[in-house]
């Protein structure tokens, strides 16, 4: 089509549009569905949409109206005035239009909405005669001069709220409602005088012209800072610029039988069928929002007697009868406006004497139990498809439905009440209310105390919440005996963060207005300041942490989200497996639909009680057997080279070596002996509960300081047992500090350092998986080295691990599958993926280590600055939360590649945090991987997200 015969403006009236929803790109969201509406024969005030193009050509024009637009715009103003069979200025009865910006997508910054235009010293009177009230058609022709002087010419509304406080005090009334016509007449002109101060010109009284200095300015807030700004930060791009809607004026203030308000076609909150919507009578839109007179519930409708107005021209009966019909009305309207978008809709309407009109319609946003229930029932009325359903719920969102949450009034009233003492990070979902434990012990305490104290009152016990600076692996026994956990630092990915969601428990990290004293028993948050026992209540969904108790309610599990579950599983692809460190873990992940265990962590096991001394004893103990052991290999090599009287002397030495290192072994073995129990009754467990499916059990990889005593009665305990002195282990624990311990001595360099303790967990695992086999569980070890950056040290580990398996295997005599795989988690293990993959069964991406290491950023410190990166958009997302799919996402393709040139059947799978988040699920779903694995509460919004992925693989296909 050539520029002279675009067709720039697109006319709508009922029954009958140019338009179409699809148009939405063209003729803007606003525009798009006030065309639908009319072709579906909604009551929709006539009107036209200049299209998004002509606002692009006027900026290619150099800010001058494209040629054509004058006379199409001319046209269809008089084929309005035909349709409405009114004039624009007429002073008998005068077209009155608003004029509504609106683009393909919805943006702040673009012009707010004029109405009333077409009002001028003569119109008004046609207004006056229409109405037969001369105050309403004053008030309305103020509001004109207002808001395009606002909103067109930029003066600042202060200017015009000045005057209107002026004339309210001088009639000694509160609101501007109470205003008499005489007064809004010299507001009129008052107004007007404002707008020539601040203008240097006369309000524009001809409505032609007020009409083409309205559009210029909607084409001209396209381009405002503000909205450049929002599209930039959003990345929208393609957009040609926003459409303008003209449309004719209804009055939603022109007495008691006129009346304005909002609507959904179902309740967004609970998905409840049923119109749900707020009115306001003898009110005009922005009524509404301004909040001056709280609006009514629809529901209240049918019943409505305009009981709170003190002289209605309706009597009670009347009102009731007129009422109940318009409820009817939107109930048919709501029915038309489900069956043609399929989809819940979010509206605007007004009645002007009773007449009712539609203003606008979107799809509405609504809460995951909405969504829910929405999509399926949607799918039960035979309006979508399953597919379409499972789209339509945003996997985030239905987090909120496996935790515990606060009952939403008692929420806003605590919020309204001031209670809410601070924010910190949204760390790990569900609500909390309990009493404030200090430390790990005193949680531990408090709790055992409070069910003692439960037991013999008969009341239910307080439960605890753990507050710290930070947690450490130390503190699981308080973490788990605490129902919330709130620290002062620590970002997404801190331990608390991790360790809460790994146990579905409710997390607030990097609370940075929690300030510890530990050492009074005190802590204040914000200003207030508390005490051990005292109460607080924390939302670990939004990270708000409140003073007091707010009641709460139990995660609703209704009948509609399993189906929607099981519809899911028809399009997923990729496996969904869960991150699980206990049976009760991997009893959770396996409720909610987990597949296999996709991250095993070996070392929160050895904090238990009984365990952690020998822990300690065998790590203390290690760097001493091997120091010994390499002076012995030394010795045997000077021997070898010696002869006569000097061989016998390093003889003599030898056996002094040896006597060394057999006792030091007494107590290194005497640990791991202890331990190799311990560690096979835990893996016996989880075998057990996932009888047939995949294990994968880490290695142990935390730096080994994370164990170490550094409190002196601990480290003097720990010298007794080991018959030596609290000195010389206070000695060896600061020999063992670190200065960067994440980039230290762990994974599986601690492996090939200290073989032996990897040796004990494979053979703990081998054994455990031996013993289940021989009660008849399905058994399916993985061993998983961790840390790995170059090929060598896999096959190290892999070698040792490997002899450990084939040696209890034959004394058992029994044949058993297992992998042994590694971790790709240090960013040249993915660069050399090709030659990792030569040592493994399987591939998993440790994203959590891999995006520590490829941005540089300490995941324990980052609440100090990523918060402050993502909010002036230096990064997206926090990427511990959302996988960098530009940087950190190229290490995770290139390994999969690499490692599958070497094995095309290498399985591949991912650990880490973001194993769980929609669309690191899609990335993940993309390369190609196996499965992904994440917390058990995680594991719904994974396989959803994985739904989702396999249909739009299904769509982009067909
Ligand atoms: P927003 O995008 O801010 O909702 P709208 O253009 O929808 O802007 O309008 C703001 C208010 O003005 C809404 O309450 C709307 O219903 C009302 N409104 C817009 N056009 C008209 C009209 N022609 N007649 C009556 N009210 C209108
Ligand atoms: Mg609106
Ligand atoms: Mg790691």
């Amino acid at each position: 089509m050539g520029a002279e015969t675009k067709k720039r403006i697109y006319f709508f009236k009922p029954g009958e549009a140019d338009g179409r929803t699809e148009m939405r790109e063209l003729l803007g969201g606003k525009g798009a569905n006030l065309a639908e509406m009319s072709n579906v024969g909604l009551p929709v005030p006539s009107g036209f949409t200049i299209t998004t193009e002509t606002c692009r050509d006027f900026y290619t024009s150099g800010k001058q109206w494209p040629e054509g637009l004058e006379e199409e715009l001319d046209e269809n103003i008089a084929k309005l005035e035909e349709t409405t069979g009114r004039k624009l200025g007429d002073r008998d009865d005068p077209l009155l239009v608003s004029v509504r910006s609106g683009g393909a997508v919805s943006m702040p910054g673009m012009m707010d909405t004029v109405l009333n235009l077409g009002l001028n010293e003569e119109s008004v009177q046609g207004l006056t005669k229409r109405s037969g009230d001369e105050r309403f058609a004053w008030d309305c022709y103020r509001r004109f001069i207002q808001m395009f002087g606002n909103v067109a010419m930029f003066i600042p509304n202060r200017n015009f709220e000045v005057v209107l406080t002026a004339q309210r005090e001088k009639a000694g009334v509160q609101y501007d409602g109470q205003l008499g016509a005489e007064q809004f007449k010299e507001i009129v002109q008052e107004f007007k005088k404002i707008y020539k101060e601040n203008t240097d010109e006369e309000f524009p009284a001809d409505p032609k012209e007020q009409l083409r200095r309205a559009i210029s300015a909607v084409f001209g807030s396209w381009n405002n800072p503000q909205a450049i700004r929002y599209r930039e930060i959003h990345e929208i791009k393609g957009l040609l610029g926003t459409a303008v809607n003209i449309q004719t004026m209804v009055f939603g203030n022109m007495g008691h039988s006129s009346f304005t308000g909002v609507g959904f076609t179902r309740n967004p909150a609970t998905g409840e069928n049923k119109l749900y919507g707020e009115y306001l009578v003898n009110a005009q839109g922005e009524d509404v929002v301004a909040g001056i007179r709280t609006p009514k519930n629809v529901d209240e409708m049918p019943e409505e007697r305009l009981a709170e107005f003190t002289d209605p021209q309706l009597s009670p009966d009347d009102a009731r009868k007129l009422y109940s019909e318009m409820y009817d009305r939107l109930t048919d309207i709501k029915r038309t406006l489900e069956e043609h978008y399929t989809d819940v809709q979010d509206f605007e309407f007004t009645a002007q004497e009773g007449e009712l009109y539609m203003l606008q319609t979107r799809t509405g946003k609504r809460t995951a139990l909405a969504a829910i229930c929405i999509a399926v029932e949607l799918v039960q009325d035979g309006l979508i498809d399953k597919k379409t359903a499972v789209m339509r719920v945003e996997p985030n969102q239905i987090e909120q439905l496996l935790h515990k949450q606060f009952d939403e009034d008692a929420k806003a009233k605590a919020e309204v009440e001031g209670k809410q003492l601070a924010t910190g990070l949204p760390a790990s979902p569900g609500a909390a209310v309990g009493k404030i434990a200090l430390t790990a012990d005193n949680a531990e305490a408090m709790a055992a105390a409070e069910t003692e104290k439960a037991a013999q009152t008969g009341e239910a016990a307080a439960s605890i919440i753990l507050v710290r600076e930070e947690t450490s692996p130390e503190d699981i026994g308080g973490m788990d005996a605490a129902v919330g956990i709130l620290t002062a630092r620590g970002g997404m990915t801190s331990h608390a963060a991790v360790v809460a969601r790994g146990m579905g428990k409710c997390c607030v990290a990097g609370c940075g207005a929690v300030h510890l004293d530990e050492a009074n028993k005190k802590v204040t948050i914000a200003t207030k300041q508390f005490s051990e026992g005292d109460v607080i209540s924390l939302d670990g969904a939004t990270g708000q942490v409140f003073e007091g108790s707010i009641a709460m309610r139990e995660a609703e599990m209704v009948g509609a989200f399993g189906t929607l579950m099981e519809w899911a599983e028809e399009y997923r692809k990729i496996g969904v497996w869960a991150n699980a460190d206990t049976p009760a873990d991997a009893q959770q992940g396996l409720d909610f639909g987990a597949e296999g265990i996709g991250l095993c962590r070996t070392e929160h096991m050895f904090f238990e009680e009984d365990r952690i001394a020998y822990v300690r004893q065998m790590m203390l103990t290690a760097p001493d057997v091997r120091e010994i052991e390499r002076r012995l290999s030394d010795a045997e090599i000077r021997k070898s080279q010696t002869a006569g009287k000097d061989r016998a002397e390093i003889e003599k030495q030898i056996e002094a070596i040896k006597g060394e290192l057999a006792e030091k072994r007494k107590l290194f073995d005497g640990a791991l002996t202890e331990l190799l129990p311990e560690q096979r009754k835990d893996f016996e467990g989880i075998f057990r509960v996932m009888d047939g499916l995949p294990v994968v059990i880490r290695l142990l990889d935390p730096p080994l300081h994370e164990f170490l005593p550094h409190d002196a009665n601990i480290q003097a305990r720990l010298a007794q047992r080991m018959g030596t002195s609290a000195e010389a282990v206070a000695t060896r624990v600061s020999q063992l500090r670190e200065l960067n311990p994440m980039l230290g001595h762990r994974g599986c360099r601690l492996g090939i350092t200290y073989p032996d303790i990897y040796k004990m967990q494979v053979q703990a695992i081998m054994e455990a998986a031996v013993n289940c086999k021989k009660e008849g569980v399905d058994v399916r070890p993985e061993i998983m080295i961790p840390l790995v950056g170059a090929a060598e040290e896999l096959r190290i580990c892999r070698d040792a691990a490997e002899q450990v398996c084939q040696e209890v295997l034959s004394k058992a005599g029994v044949e058993m599958d297992y992998k042994i795989g590694t971790m790709i988690e240090v960013p040249r293990a993915s660069l050399t993926a090709d030659e990792v993959a030569q040592y493994a069964d399987f591939f998993s991406f440790g994203t959590n280590d891999l995006t520590q290491m490829a941005f540089g950023f300490s995941r324990d410190d980052v609440g100090v600055f990523v918060p402050e990166y993502v909010e002036r958009e230096i990064l997206e997302h926090d990427p511990f939360q959302v996988l960098d799919q530009a940087g950190v996402g190229q290490l995770v393709a290139m390994a999969v590649e690499k490692g599958r040139k070497t094995k095309p059947d290498l399985k591949i799978g991912i650990c880490g945090e973001h194993g769980g988040e929609p669309r690191s699920v899609e990335f993940c779903h993309r390369v190609g991987m196996d499965y992904v694995s994440c917390s058990p509460f995680r594991v719904p919004i994974a396989r959803l997200a994985a739904a989702q992925a396999g249909i739009k693989d299904e769509l982009a296909a067909s």
